[in-house]
């Protein structure tokens, strides 16, 4: 699943090639995303041009002079940037294609993904309100996630992924930056001290930052006619490691479910 560096990675990737051109047409062969593609949005892009391409969250969203198109890449979601006609494959959903001859191509396999409109502030989306901080802004910091989950009885790895408490902690992260930080993903969130949550801050921002620098390798990716952007993932230390040793101590690392997903942690090193 793309996660917030993918998203990111994808953002940095395509705006080069977006940026300032102007919308000759857009293609919906298959508009059944998560919601329906608005079938206005053909004539609200064609003919304008994007002026700014930005991220909150795994939101893209695309400033048109118009409005803003808010892209979520869902499950199996990807973007190219395609130099010339290519036919598109089964998934290639949708096609946005620019005065200067080029494509970019949305391609959904599952169909989680989803490509709205707006013409008020983004931000204020129903989507998109409410939305804790970016993880790698300043307002995410240990004094933060402490305030925040004050009284909060859930264990500090659902905490930590719930986006109304910090955007883009998905699975892998949430794990990595617990181990990083020596914390028990099964802790409750309330419970855990200021000192821990100024580590657990750090972390995340680490291994983030860790999955972008990997990212920064993929960019050539974005623009190619066949091959899918490539998603990359950092050396990791207990996700996907259950029954393997600890890097740290050598104890058994171990797997439980917690708020449906699965928790990776050693042990010892975490408590
Ligand atoms: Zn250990």
């Amino acid at each position: 699943m793309p996660e917030l560096p993918e998203v990111e990675t994808t953002r940095i990737g395509i705006a080069p090639y977006v940026l300032g051109e102007t919308v000759k047409d857009v293609v919906i062969r298959d508009g059944r995303l998560r919601w329906p593609v608005p079938k206005h949005i053909r004539k609200k892009l064609t003919g304008t041009s994007v002026c700014k391409l930005s991220r909150r969250g795994k939101y893209l969203l695309f400033h048109m002079k118009t409005g803003c198109m808010i892209l979520h890449l869902g499950m199996s979601g990807s973007l190219r940037i395609l130099a010339g006609e290519i036919p598109p494959e089964k998934h290639d959903h949708v096609d946005f294609i620019f005065a200067s001859g080029t494509c970019m191509r949305f391609r959904d396999p599952r169909r989680f993904g989803c490509i709205l409109w707006t013409e008020t502030d983004p931000l204020e989306h129903d989507l998109l309100t409410g939305l804790g901080p970016e993880p790698l802004s300043d307002e995410l910091d240990g004094e933060y996630l402490f305030q925040k989950s004050r009284k909060r009885t859930q264990a500090i790895k659902t905490f930590i992924m719930n986006s109304h408490t910090v955007v883009g902690v998905g699975n892998i992260y949430a794990n990595e930056a617990l181990f990083a930080a020596g914390i028990h993903p099964q802790r409750k969130a309330g419970k855990i001290t200021r000192e821990r949550y100024r580590k657990l801050a750090i972390n995340i921002k680490n291994v983030l930052k860790k999955a972008l620098a990997k990212g920064g390798t993929t960019l050539r990716d974005f623009v190619n006619g066949t091959g899918e952007p490539g998603y990359f993932s950092i050396n990791l230390q207990v996700y996907n490691r259950a029954g393997k040793p600890c890097c740290k101590c050598k104890t058994q690392i171990k797997v439980k479910r917690i708020g449906q997903r699965s928790a990776f942690f050693c042990p010892a090193c975490q408590t």
